[in-house]
């Protein structure tokens, strides 16, 4: 069973946080239009905060994983209960028609994605912006290549 669950963008960009410093960034969702050809994605990131890698699926935010686990629980629950309606239904000598009922729980409300950090566009990678809380007093480090650049 696969399901889908969509969570929602900045301006093309998802929030992450950082598996080692816990600070949020966002990352831009897919390649940007300025990517060259053949770039290559690396195989971890750098946290523009704390400069420490992690591969590309370790930055789920606290808040996304929870959104994912309950959306995916609710559709687990309906495909359950249908297969369990539909094995009943192949009875074809049945006098008593049973079906299952279930308390699917309640949809999680959608994640909201408020425009609260800055964009930078570090100079080595300039087509991998990022976008970063807008207080943060210190140099960052660039996501492809971790290579450190002062902000402006
Ligand atoms: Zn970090
Ligand atoms: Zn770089």
């Amino acid at each position: 069973m696969s399901y889908s669950v969509e969570l929602p963008l900045d301006d093309g960009f998802l929030r992450r946080e950082c598996p080692s410093c816990e600070r949020q960034f966002k990352w831009h969702h897919g390649p940007t239009g300025e990517r060259p050809d053949g770039a290559v994605d690396p195989a971890v990131y750098w946290c523009p905060y704390c400069g420490e890698t992690a591969p590309p699926d370790h930055w789920w935010t606290t808040e996304q994983l929870r959104y994912v686990q309950e959306r995916v629980a609710g559709g687990a629950i309906r495909e359950i209960a249908g297969e369990f309606n539909r094995s009943l239904g192949r009875q074809r000598n049945s006098f008593v028609k049973f079906s299952m009922s279930y308390d699917e729980p309640e949809p999680p409300s959608a994640l909201h994605e408020p425009a609260d950090m800055v964009m930078v566009e570090p100079p080595c990678h300039s087509w991998e912006p990022l976008k970063i809380a807008a207080d943060w007093p210190k140099p960052v480090h660039c996501l492809i290549c971790g290579r450190q650049f002062a902000l402006a």
